[in-house]
């Protein structure tokens, strides 16, 4: 084959560059919802206000009430990994926040029309600033209430093959609840509030305990159903201690899905198939096999115990050493079922 047919090797635009890794991090509008709770979460938010419209294909406003960015690094916060939670690689071992890669709103800004619009509790004057998978607009100062309000439209307006891939409205707007549900309920001393369309579908108030939290998004009628847990395993064969935090549903309310089962560790929701085995395998016996416990399940442990950064959205979680976190978890779900009277009710609890 002739060196002049075959193409050269070229370094690829900077865009394109950020398009390509958004894909990683960006894939539908419920993970746009994601990154943009993490980061009010991380600013200390008391209280954040998600809209979507259009499933979130048309847009997503995430307002929070923390910290805010100062005006003159507004454009840095767009920039890829560009982060103000990591500064060198021994911060990488001891991350006490949910993002530090710096890339969610670069890569966001990279397939949607973003603005940003801030204010530091501290400054008199909010700034605005927008991005629309080109360079960022210059920084313009104007009033608004202190903390940040992100907003995100037309996802994927630039890239088609992506926005193809886009479930009809509602579907989508069913992850992007699911998403706002799994935060709240790791996040329960934050309080919540989710629009579709302008109709308020969620909302959750400031300040409640994990278990009022539980309860408010397992729902309201199971509360009679929902078992509280708090143990400290002291962790053996090596394992570390752990804390086992969880509201565990009666056999009887088993589900067909495991939609009902929401996990955290160390503060960040997690969907780990290992935590719903160990859990399933605590109803071992107590349910029928073809249904699915209801529960929300925290756990809290050595950072140097978990590693929470194996996937780029971090969903997964990979233990140092995960059979014995499966028993510790196993084990102290299912003590505490069976120091239940099981029994079903017969007649409806009043
Ligand atoms: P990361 O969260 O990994 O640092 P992001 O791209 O999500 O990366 O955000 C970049 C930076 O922008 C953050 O490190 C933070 O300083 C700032 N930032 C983003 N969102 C907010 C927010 N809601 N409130 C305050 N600061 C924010
Ligand atoms: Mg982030």
């Amino acid at each position: 084959q002739a060196a002049a047919d075959r193409a050269s090797i070229q370094t690829l635009p900077p865009l394109l560059v950020d398009q390509i890794a958004a894909g990683e991090v960006v894939e539908r509008p419920s993970s746009v919802v994601k990154e943009l709770l993490e980061n009010a979460v991380d600013a200390g938010a008391t209280r954040i206000v998600i809209d979507a419209e259009e499933g979130g294909g048309a847009l997503v406003r995430v307002s929070d009430d923390g910290g805010g960015i100062p005006a003159d690094q507004l454009g840095l916060a767009l920039s890829p990994h560009a982060t103000s939670k990591l500064r060198d690689a021994d911060g990488l071992a001891a991350i006490a926040t949910l993002g530090f890669r710096g890339e969610a709103l670069a890569s966001i800004a990279s397939v949607a029309r973003v603005r940003v619009v801030s204010r530091p509790p501290g400054e008199e004057l909010a700034a605005a600033i927008e991005q629309a998978g080109g360079p960022p607009g210059p920084v313009a100062p104007l009033a608004a209430p202190a903390g940040t309000t992100v907003e995100v439209r037309d996802l994927f307006f630039n890239v088609p093959a992506r926005r193809r891939f886009l479930r009809a409205a509602p579907t989508e707007y069913g992850r992007i609840a699911a998403t706002v549900q799994q935060s709240a309920m790791t996040h329960p001393r934050v309080g919540f509030r989710l629009t579709h369309n302008g109709r308020v579908t969620l909302e959750l108030p400031a300040g409640q305990d994990p278990w009022e939290r539980g309860v408010a998004i397992l729902g309201r009628d199971l509360d009679d159903a929902l078992l509280r847990l708090d143990r400290d395993e002291p962790g053996w064969k090596g394992a570390s201690p752990m804390r086992v935090l969880a509201l565990l549903g009666r056999p009887e309310i088993g589900r067909a899905s495991s939609k009902f089962q929401h996990f955290s560790v160390n503060g960040r929701p997690v969907r780990d198939r290992q935590l719903v085995h160990a859990l399933k395998e605590a109803y071992r016996g107590l349910m029928p096999a073809d249904r699915q416990p209801v529960a929300a399940v925290h756990l809290t442990l050595d950072p140097a115990a978990v590693d929470v950064n194996v996937h780029p959205t971090k969903a997964e979680v990979r233990f140092r050493d995960a059979g014995a976190a499966h028993s510790l978890i196993r084990a102290a779900c299912r003590e505490r079922l069976l120091a239940e009277d099981l029994t079903p009710a017969l007649h409806p609890r009043t």
